[in-house]
């Protein structure tokens, strides 16, 4: 999978639409891990909490890419997408990316394998991220404020 470093600008060629005059978000990358790459790790405070954001943000991804990714941090890879569990709830990652606003007009992009990355690998992304995702009201707003800028 393609690799970005937390919070550089995000420009994933799926989302051109993003890219047309008017969009007013600033885009960073949060989470394109790859093996090949190091990346932080840590312990998250309210792991649970977060776990349970981003699976609704994944339940509903911004962008659904063409093709889909495995997780390379895995010692035996799966083939195919990949399907994570929230509670009984089932869910694919690995074939699209969420979006979390952040103060200042910031928008951060994230492929959905970041439920796969915290959950498994440890992973601990940027605190403004963090505090970012806990802030957004998880209801379809959320959803309909970046989907307005659309068209
Ligand atoms: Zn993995």
């Amino acid at each position: 999978m393609a690799h970005y470093t937390d919070l550089s600008f995000f420009r994933y060629e799926d989302a051109s639409w993003i890219f047309k005059d008017g969009f007013p978000y600033i885009l960073l990358n949060i989470g394109w891990l790859d093996q090949a790459k190091d990346y932080p790790k840590g312990d998250l405070l309210e792991k649970d909490k977060i776990l349970y954001f981003i699976f609704q943000l994944c339940r509903h991804p911004v962008i659904l890419h063409r093709g889909f990714h495995a997780c390379n941090l895995c010692d035996s890879p799966q083939i195919g997408i990949r399907n994570e569990k929230h509670n009984e709830t089932e869910f694919a990652v690995g074939n699209g990316s969420i979006m979390v606003k952040g103060k200042n007009n910031l928008l951060y992009v994230a492929p959905t394998m970041i439920f796969h990355y915290i959950k498994e690998h440890n992973y601990l992304p940027p605190e403004e991220f963090i505090e970012a995702l806990l802030s957004i009201r998880l209801d379809w707003n959320h959803f309909q404020n970046i989907y307005k800028n659309e068209n």
